[in-house]
Order: structure tokens, then sequence, then C-alpha cells
């Protein structure tokens, strides 16, 4: 049982917020107050801008915060953006420009990107984050805020709804 309570948000504590998540005033992402997003404060688990601004807050809090790329998903990066040959891909024909593809790395790492390009010999593809260079405006309410336990704490993450998607990738950690 943990003995300690939550009342504010710091290091080492799970806070689930409900969150819309705008980019020139576009919704691009959102959880709701029933089904909040859980994370660990303190571990990077969201972008440094939206943990930051978290910091200190209260359950019931509301407020918005919009962020520079620098703080939310980074810079767009050209050397994100790979040509690939063609016989790389055994279903090249099916692969048209807009398409998101999920790919496997040599070390068996799981990566998405975006379909760029159709070359007659290569396709090109896009690896940055989709929101990367973005400039990002988070509008949140604290839901949620309880001690993370010693597992939590050694694996950096929260284990709730979260769980199975973190704990496959045992080398999350390491990356
Ligand atoms: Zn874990």
């Amino acid at each position: 049982m943990a003995t300690t309570t939550a009342n504010e948000i710091k290091n080492g504590v799970v806070v689930g917020i409900a969150y819309v998540l705008t980019v020139d005033g576009v919704e691009m992402d959102e959880a709701s107050a029933n089904e909040p997003l859980e994370y660990l404060h303190g571990a990077e688990n969201i972008v440094p801008g939206l943990e930051k601004a978290l910091t200190g807050k209260k359950i019931g809090d509301k407020f918005s915060v919009t962020l520079q790329p620098a703080d939310a998903y980074g810079d767009y990066d050209e050397e994100n953006v790979d040509t690939i040959d063609r016989d790389d891909f055994p279903d090249a024909d099916s692969i048209e420009p807009g398409m998101e593809l999920l790919l496997e790395d040599e070390d068996g790492y799981m990566m998405e990107a975006l379909v760029k390009e159709v070359l007659d010999d290569a396709i090109v593809l896009d690896f940055n984050d989709p929101l990367a260079g973005k400039v990002v405006t988070y509008d949140v309410e604290v839901v949620t805020l309880r001690p993370a336990d010693e597992e939590e704490l050694a694996h950096g993450h929260a284990h709730s709804m979260m769980e199975d998607e973190w704990d496959e990738d045992e080398d999350w950690d390491e990356e």
C-alpha cells in the first residue's frame, strides 16, 4: 500500500490527463476524462513543454499551452527522409504517396514512416514524427493523480492501460 499521497504534480507521480491536441486549430489527438492519458511525471513520457506546464498542477486544474517544436515533437529534420530501393519492398506496387508504413529495422525496432514519393526504382520515406516542426496547442485537464509504485519508477512509465504497449518492447528505456 502506498502511504504517501499526491496532491500536486511532481516527479514520481502518475498523472491522468484529458486533453485535446491541436495544430492550427485542427484537432490531431485527444484523450477524454473517462479514458485519460496516464503518464509518469518526470520520466519524459510526454513532450517536454507539456510536462513542464503540468508541474505543480492539481486535480481539476485546466489550462491551455502552446508549444514551439523544440518543446514538443522537435524540428523537422531532412536527414530523417530516406530513399530506399524499391526492391527492398515486397509489396512495392501497392505503395502510394501519403501512405503510412510500419517498418522493422535490423534490430527488430518498429518505426512508422510516411511515403513521400514513389519513384521508378525507389521509394522516399519520411521518418519524422508527423508533428515534427509543428507549433502545437494542448488544452488540458488534470483528472487523476497518484504516487507511482516502485515497479513503475524502475520502468520509467505508468502501468495502466498503456502497460502492454510499453512492456512489449523491453529495450524501451535503453533507447
Ligand atoms: Zn513497465
